[in-house]
């Protein structure tokens, strides 16, 4: 077995309490030997308010996790790879698809691995629906991802800015899924629903076409309480797929053939340890470019203010 790789964390908050840390402190590929946070704080190592800070005082470090939010990542992530530090995106991996595509050609100019993580790819029944609609005939799908802002992002001003995206955040993680599943697609048309005195998106319904015709609707809900919806359909050839739970369990025609515990954040890191001990970098920007897509063609509504 390899020496772990020495990995650093940047912006300390609910992801990394949630799934980073728990992730790297049973993972053998990984030690966490520092972290870069203006105010949270990781126990028993040491904690630096800066990336910079933390790459001048821990020279030894390989690679670091950017999980902060996506408008503030590009910096980071460009100090790390020039510093060439293997980097770890959480999702979105940037604000812009062209910030992305720049960090890329970066990583491989400075020889290091650039992984911009989609943790909803590696839900447990994601691999067995791509395998099953690959063997059918897809008449249509629909994407149905609803849930309650409140619940889920209580407080995070930062998801309503700009580059926040909206109810986008949650909708990019079932893009990130239907682009591994379905066949290569594009948008027609787009309505998103603005609230009044905010600056993302509440709702948005957004049309696709694959390019033999096959027609993707998909419909985004930040505002649905009681139970929550995280669904991908399609209609084939060989019945009625549901992949539910946000790519948790799959059944074809109402009968389950696949649902086991989700462990996305551990296959992450596994995923990201292959790349960096095979000197490869994987960048797929294409639920990026969905999500640029609708904001670009998408008609804007303006419906009700949203307080938290
Ligand atoms: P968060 O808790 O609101 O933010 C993470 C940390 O980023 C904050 O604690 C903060 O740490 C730092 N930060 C916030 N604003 C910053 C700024 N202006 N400049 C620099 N650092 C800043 O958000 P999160 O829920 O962990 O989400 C972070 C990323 O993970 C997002 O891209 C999100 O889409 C993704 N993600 C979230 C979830 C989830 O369930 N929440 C799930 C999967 C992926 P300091 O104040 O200590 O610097």
């Amino acid at each position: 077995m390899s020496q772990p790789i020495r990995i650093g964390i940047v912006g300390v908050g609910k992801i990394v309490r949630d799934q980073h840390l728990p992730a790297l402190a049973k993972d053998q590929d990984f030690r966490l030997v520092a972290a870069a946070s203006r105010h949270g704080k990781v126990d028993g190592i040491p904690n630096h308010r800066t990336i910079e800070a933390m790459l001048a005082a821990e020279p030894s470090l390989e690679a670091v996790s950017l999980c902060m939010p996506p408008q503030f990542r590009y910096d980071a992530a460009r100090t790390a790879l020039e510093a060439k530090k293997h980097v770890f995106l959480e999702k979105p991996p940037g604000a812009t698809v062209s910030e992305v595509e720049d960090l890329k050609t970066l990583a491989t100019r400075n020889g290091v691995s650039l992984f911009a993580s989609w943790h909803s790819r590696y839900a447990p029944a994601v691999e067995a629906a791509r395998a099953f609609l690959t063997s059918a005939k897809i008449n249509s799908a629909a994407i149905i991802w609803k849930e309650d802002v409140r619940r889920w992002h209580p407080n995070q001003e930062w998801i309503w800015e700009p580059g926040g995206f909206g109810v986008f955040d949650p909708g990019i993680n079932a893009l990130s899924i239907a682009t591994y599943i379905l066949p290569p697609m594009f948008i027609t048309s787009a309505v998103l629903d603005f609230p009044e005195n905010r600056a993302a998106p509440v709702a948005a319904q957004v049309s696709f076409r694959t390019s033999n015709g096959i027609p993707v609707a998909m419909d985004l809900d930040w505002l649905q309480t009681g139970p929550q919806s995280w669904d991908i359909l399609a209609e084939t050839g060989k019945g009625r797929m549901v992949l539910s739970g946000g790519g948790a369990k799959l059944a074809i025609d109402g009968t389950v053939v696949h649902d086991e515990p989700e462990a996305e954040y551990p296959m992450l890191y596994k995923r990201f340890a292959e790349i960096v001990r095979a000197g490869a970098s994987d960048v797929d920007l294409a639920p990026l470019q969905h999500v640029a897509d609708a904001f670009m063609l998408g008609k804007r509504n303006v419906v009700e203010a949203f307080f938290d």
